[in-house]
């Protein structure tokens, strides 16, 4: 059994103070000078944690408040009162929802499993991810203990391909040769950031944060990232690739970005080093289904699926959501009895945790994250970076090794989330997970099976 995988997390607090969900405001007219003011019941201490920052007029308290509404209770003439932050709600969009990103801050500053100890308000079904239940029939068996501590479960996934069978001669010698496999103790691998005042720095940080885990970050290779060329997987271009070979004879595995010459460069890449899997990345359109299979039958080892940032279709109309291509793309490579001879690996949208477990579940081997490491970084998704604007978290004066920690900070949290998921399914290996959509219930599969029957279907179901 392999050693018990284990990230090692440090409190990484905050450059800049975090916008939080609400505020307090404390009226002083009428106040009566208790001998013990409500504000000194709050637990967390939060009234002693604030601090107001003049250079971004922003008081701390509505970001370390937990909202339990003691404070506001407890002062007898209620001149205590809690406002939603308008800023906060500003944040993002209708997808990247501040919620995420203010969890993904906590987790990042913490290493910690974000809970909410008022329970979950949210509503129970909705788009995307929303739609989709996971199993957690076995909740009671492994306990915590054994899920965080005595319990083996493995995250590891494999990156390459398997053979559909193995030869053996007369003699009973295996005469197959298996191609390289490459494994990473989490089913997570790091891509390139879609926007972000973009520097070395934030990619050093990365690319240590990816060296520290065991896993990869696939990009366009620079000089800079010599250091950590164990852990890139680069990203050529066929201009790259006919000016010099270097990261081909140095990189574990090598990655293209679809096109028409895609043979050629797959060819050339082979020539050079035939032990290297490589990984092409492909856009989820609509041909994404038949250019996988076409890729697979062609000896690619892996194919990188990427959709938008919403996790949308690209180039259609009727933009499907990332699950259900997802879904059709690893279905057709069984119905084909290819799917093992490939792995999938999927990005666009995978915000949270949970998305990780439930792309896997729709039959992804595992995921590529970029926004959710740059939100790591304190970014507010603010998309000022990309009117040219300045970062109003300064996110390109950023320390590599406090950005690495960061990173690994939000990725233990994940994994441990990730743990959670696996132990209440009674499941010890992720490698299990993939494509086990028994796993899970789809809301539109219990409206059409179930509730459609007996109450009728709802308008716009199909
Ligand atoms: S609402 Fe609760 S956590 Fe927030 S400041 Fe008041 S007592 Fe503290
Ligand atoms: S905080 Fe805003 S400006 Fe800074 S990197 Fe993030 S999106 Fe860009």
């Amino acid at each position: 059994m392999p050693k018990k995988y284990h990230i090692d997390t440090r409190p990484t607090p905050p450059r800049f103070t975090p916008i939080g969900k609400s505020g307090v405001m404390d009226w002083r007219t009428g106040c009566l000078r208790c001998k013990r003011c409500a504000k000194t019941t709050c637990v967390y201490g939060v009234y002693n944690l604030r601090t107001f920052n003049s250079r971004q007029l922003a008081d701390s308290i509505d970001y370390y408040c937990k909202n339990c509404f003691r404070c506001v209770q407890s002062c007898p003439v209620g001149l205590i009162t809690k406002t939603i932050n308008p800023e906060y709600l500003e944040m993002g969009d209708t997808y990247w929802t501040p919620d995420i990103i203010s969890s993904t801050w906590y987790q990042a500053e913490t290493g910690k499993i974000p809970v909410s100890g008022a329970g979950y308000g949210g509503p129970f079904v909705g788009d995307g991810f929303d739609d989709m239940w996971t199993d957690m029939s076995e909740i009671v068996r492994p306990t915590r203990d054994g899920i965080h501590g005595r319990e083996y479960i493995n995250t590891s996934i494999d990156l390459g391909r398997k053979l559909p069978y193995l030869s053996f001669n007369a003699e009973g010698k295996l005469i197959s040769e298996p191609p390289s496999l490459v494994e990473i103790p989490l089913p997570i691998i790091f891509g390139e950031l879609p926007m972000g005042n973009l520097n070395e720095t934030i990619y050093l940080a990365i690319a240590q944060a990816a060296y520290r885990l065991g896993t990869f970050l696939v990009v366009t290779p620079e000089e800079f990232l010599r250091p950590y060329a164990q852990n890139i997987i680069p990203l050529l271009s066929q201009e790259v690739l006919n000016r010099n070979l270097e990261w081909v004879h140095e990189a574990k595995i090598i990655a293209l970005p679809h096109s028409e010459t895609i043979k050629q460069s797959i060819e050339r890449i082979k020539t050079a080093r035939s032990e290297a899997p490589v990984l092409v990345k492909l856009p989820l359109t609509p041909k994404a289904k038949e250019l996988v299979t076409q890729l697979t039958m062609e000896g690619v080892d892996i194919v990188h699926v990427y959709a938008d940032t919403h996790g949308r279709e690209l180039e259609s109309t009727s933009p499907r959501f990332i699950k259900e291509m997802v879904m059709e793309i690893h279905l057709h490579l069984v119905e084909k009895h290819m799917r093992d001879q490939v792995t999938l690996v999927a990005s666009g949208g995978i915000a949270m945790a949970e998305h990780v477990a439930k792309i896997i579940i729709c039959g992804a081997d595992g995921v590529v994250i970029d926004l959710p490491l740059l939100v790591a970084l304190e970014c507010r998704l603010c998309k000022d970076c990309l009117q040219g604007e300045s970062c109003p978290v300064e996110i390109q004066d950023i320390e590599p090794d406090w950005g690495a920690q960061r990173i690994i900070n939000l990725m233990s949290a994940w994994h441990g989330q990730l743990l959670e998921v696996l132990g209440a399914m009674g499941l010890r290996e992720i490698r299990r997970l993939r494509g086990e959509m028994g796993r899970a219930m789809f809301y539109q599969d219990l409206e059409r099976e179930i509730f459609g029957a007996i109450f009728g279907e709802k308008r716009g179901d199909n």
